[in-house]
């Protein structure tokens, strides 16, 4: 089995400090870009010596995951702060012309991991589902209409990634499960978005009740399914016995929503459960989600403990 991350990680404090001082006028885009390479070869390192197998460089660059993508394609602007739940606001983009492809998403983001790392490397892209659902559409005559459009566009991007050297690449769709009723726009965007893609693909879902995209989710063409398990108890493991699960599975077994740190015990025994499921080999360990919002520390100590439950249950298997 190989341990990953979903993409996620706690940015040093300081480089939130540079890049709100940046948004002053107070630092010069050279300190800026500095800082961020900086803070990409320190959480290179926390997952390194954590372990991990196959890493990504913390989105350090990006503060959200709807809008910074909105911000790098031709068609859609930035209104402004909207309320989404509680005091949480988010920059809501809307779609106000024709989606065009304009500037690269994550291809120098992992061209630079490249020269830092040696370890293997997923790219995390949001998918064009999510990004529509997240978005207000005031040019196309039908949300499925701009859908295919921006799945379109990050067909363009995938393909620049693979021809970068990119080998595995994850679409995070967390709005699939809050419509269920628009599974099949989102399957259709998958492949538009993957078409002729040369890479093994995974897709990550979290929020919502996977019981309603069950069993529709196993016919999208990827090869990994990567659910949230442990923040439900892993009781969603019975829809993968229920039904005849024959993909790769990303386990998400390390809460993320909360700051308790898992022991070595528990996370072991929840990999075995999955391991009733799916063969070593086609099972990638990771956590529910990505880990920004924990403390630093906290997230490196609950990477920690995944790897090694990891490798612990490796050693039990042999
Ligand atoms: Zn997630």
């Amino acid at each position: 089995m190989k341990t990953t991350v979903v993409g996620s990680y706690p940015k040093p404090k300081w480089l939130t400090s540079i890049v709100s001082k940046f948004k002053e006028g107070k630092v010069s885009e050279e300190m800026l870009e500095e800082a961020y390479r900086d803070a990409v070869k320190a959480v290179v390192k926390d997952h390194e010596m954590a372990g991990v197998d196959i890493i990504w460089d913390g989105e350090m660059r990006r503060e959200e995951m709807t809008s910074y993508f909105a911000e790098r394609i031709d068609g859609f602007v930035i209104y402004g702060e909207v309320r989404v739940w509680g005091n949480n606001y988010y920059p809501k983009p809307a779609i106000v012309d024709e989606l065009r492809y304009r500037d690269e998403l994550a291809v120098n983001d992992y061209l630079f991991l490249k020269e830092v790392t040696d370890k293997a490397i997923k790219v995390p892209i949001t998918g064009a589902y999510t990004i529509v659902d997240w978005s207000f559409n005031e040019y196309y005559s039908s949300k499925e209409e701009a859908v295919y459009a921006l799945a379109e566009v990050l067909n363009v991007e995938l393909r620049k990634l693979v021809r970068a050297g990119a080998d595995y690449i994850q679409l995070d769709e967390p709005a699939i499960s809050t419509h269920p009723e628009e599974l099949e726009i989102a399957k259709n965007a998958v492949e538009i978005t993957t078409k002729g893609v040369n890479a093994y693909l995974g897709i990550h879902i979290c929020y919502g009740d996977y019981s309603t995209i069950f069993p529709e989710i196993l016919e999208f063409k990827v090869d990994q399914l990567d659910f949230e398990f442990a923040n439900r108890n892993f009781e969603d493991l019975k829809l993968l016995r229920e039904y005849d699960f024959t993909k790769d599975l990303g386990f998400g077994c390390i809460d993320v929503h909360t700051k308790r740190i898992e022991s070595v015990g528990e996370v072991k025994e929840s990999i075995k459960k999955a391991l009733e499921i799916v063969e070593p080999e086609k099972l990638y360990v990771d956590p529910d989600c990505g880990l920004k919002l924990l403390p630093r520390e906290v997230a490196f100590k609950k990477l920690e403990v995944m790897v090694k439950a990891a490798k612990e249950v490796e050693e039990w298997l042999e």
